[in-house]
């Protein structure tokens, strides 16, 4: 009798975040034989953990949208949906040394910081946002510049310019309007009322993301993490290598999906004699911004809103959030635990500061927010910064986007920036993971190299 042997094609994927692991998870599930490699110590990516006063945490705050179903689906299927809790958020914006409540229309009509005119505008706009399914128009027209003239400049002053200066720094007046349409719609549409409930993970999003990492290796599958790619090349028999630092992690596959931010996938490609100068000159049009975030633990609770706008330019930094609020005391062991965050971009001195002094300037300015904040009440304090947290979103951005499918055979792309026109986030991250491994498996022809 024949003797048949089934060969698993085997693939690469660059990059242990949640569209790399979706990718692996996916692949791994379909008999492929899944290789992930992570340059940081961590599963996760962006959505890394840590632990705090023994509490599972993330490095970065992040929530779930009742409408973000791929990311339940998934859940779902590797069975932690069990985990998954939605809460009441509550939302207020800092102006002025003031603290509004800013989630219901009543909010609105109450914030006197804008005359009643302006504040009936800001309703009516945001309600148009909400509404408008069309949003290529908005693709031609700078945020700054729409707000302006639909909402007009006191209430652009007020209430979007510091939210647009605290995401984006000197890129502010660059981002388009489509970028924060889709913010605003997706954020109304995961609401069934007007009151917003937010998804969280007993145990931290670490729940997921180790179940996915489980399922790859109990399906012979390998993750290397603390393992960086520096380059990707084709042998001659037309397998791509992926090149560690550590020969004995380099190996070769039938498939590559890089999940690294566009410009880093340029670094590992540029040599690739497939690789086209116009592939790299896209991948090098999208600017990245970074993030950095102080996560502390208090005796004390210093606020009980779940998000903190803070549209004051006294305070350095764009959120202050409280998990307590947001998912209760004894999911974050009894304490208050807050985090805050600012977008920074990659020359600010942020990067090369002591973290420590980060702190203080941000406890500084929490001592400016709330006359009661008592600093000595801090019982552990960590800062986490990223370099590559956000794309910039700018006018003619959709011709920037780079394929999925790049000039060199079987190497594809999937990171946030080819998300469009929805923002980056976790369940885009699984939707574009699910579609990656999707078009693997159909094994369609690769442009420009087959006929
Ligand atoms: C402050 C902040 C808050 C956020 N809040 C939310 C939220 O509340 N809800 C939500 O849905 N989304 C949120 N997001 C967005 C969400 O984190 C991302 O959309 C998602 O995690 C992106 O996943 P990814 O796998 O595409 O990218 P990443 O998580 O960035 O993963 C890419 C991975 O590639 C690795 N890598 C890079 N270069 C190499 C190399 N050369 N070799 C090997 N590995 C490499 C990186 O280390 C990284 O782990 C937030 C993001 C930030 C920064």
């Amino acid at each position: 009798m024949e003797n048949i042997i089934t060969k698993k094609e085997s693939v690469a994927v660059i990059g242990a975040g949640y569209t790399g692991l979706t990718v692996g998870y996916r692949l791994s599930q379909e008999g492929y034989a899944v290789t992930v490699y992570e340059k940081s110590p961590l599963t996760g990516g962006l959505v890394a953990g840590f632990d705090m006063d023994g509490i599972p945490l993330e490095r970065a705050y992040h929530f779930l949208y009742t409408t973000d179903r791929d990311v339940i689906n998934l859940s779902e299927e590797v069975g932690v949906d069990k985990d998954l809790t939605f809460h009441d958020s509550s939302v207020s914006t800092y102006y002025d040394g003031t603290l509004y409540p800013f989630m219901t229309p009543f909010d609105l009509l109450k914030f006197t910081p804008l005359s009643l005119w302006d504040r009936i505008r800001t309703g009516a706009v945001g309600f148009y946002l909400q509404k408008l399914t069309n949003w290529k128009p908005l693709t031609k027209v700078t945020a700054q510049e729409w707000l302006t003239k639909w909402n007009g400049k006191r209430a652009t002053e007020i209430i979007w310019t510091p939210l647009l200066k605290g995401k984006f720094d000197k890129y502010y007046d660059k981002v388009t309007m489509c970028w924060l349409w889709s913010r605003i719609h997706v954020r109304a549409n995961s609401k069934d009322s007007t009151q917003e409930k937010l998804g969280y993970f007993k145990g931290g999003f670490r729940v997921l993301s180790d179940a996915l990492t489980d399922r790859i290796v109990q399906s012979d599958g390998a993750i290397y993490t603390s393992s960086n790619i520096s380059e990707i090349s084709t042998e001659a028999t037309g397998k791509l290598k992926v090149h560690t630092d550590d020969v004995s992690t380099t190996k070769t596959f039938d498939h590559v999906v890089s999940t690294t931010p566009s410009h880093i996938f340029g670094k590992l490609t540029e040599h690739h004699p497939q690789m086209t100068s116009d592939y790299l000159q896209k991948l090098s049009a999208i600017d990245y911004i970074g993030a950095v975030v102080m996560v502390f633990s208090t005796e004390q609770e210093i606020s009980d809103y779940y998000w903190h706008n803070i549209n004051d330019d006294r305070i350095p930094f764009l959120v202050l959030l409280s998990k307590t609020s947001l998912s209760g005391k004894e999911s974050t062991g009894g304490r208050y635990l807050y985090y805050i965050g600012e977008y920074v971009p990659h020359d600010h001195r942020y990067f090369s500061m002591d973290k420590n002094a980060i702190m203080d300037e941000w406890k500084d300015g929490l001592g400016k927010m709330f006359d009661h904040f008592d600093a000595t009440q801090i019982k552990s304090e960590e800062l986490f910064t990223f370099r590559n947290a956000q794309h910039i979103v700018d006018i003619g951005y959709e011709d920037k986007i780079p394929s999925y499918k790049t000039p060199v055979k079987n190497l594809y792309l999937a990171n946030f920036s080819q998300i469009f026109p929805d923002d980056r986030g976790v369940n885009y991250a699984v939707k574009e993971g699910e579609m990656i491994a999707q078009m693997i498996l159909e094994h369609k022809p690769w442009p420009g190299h087959d006929a």
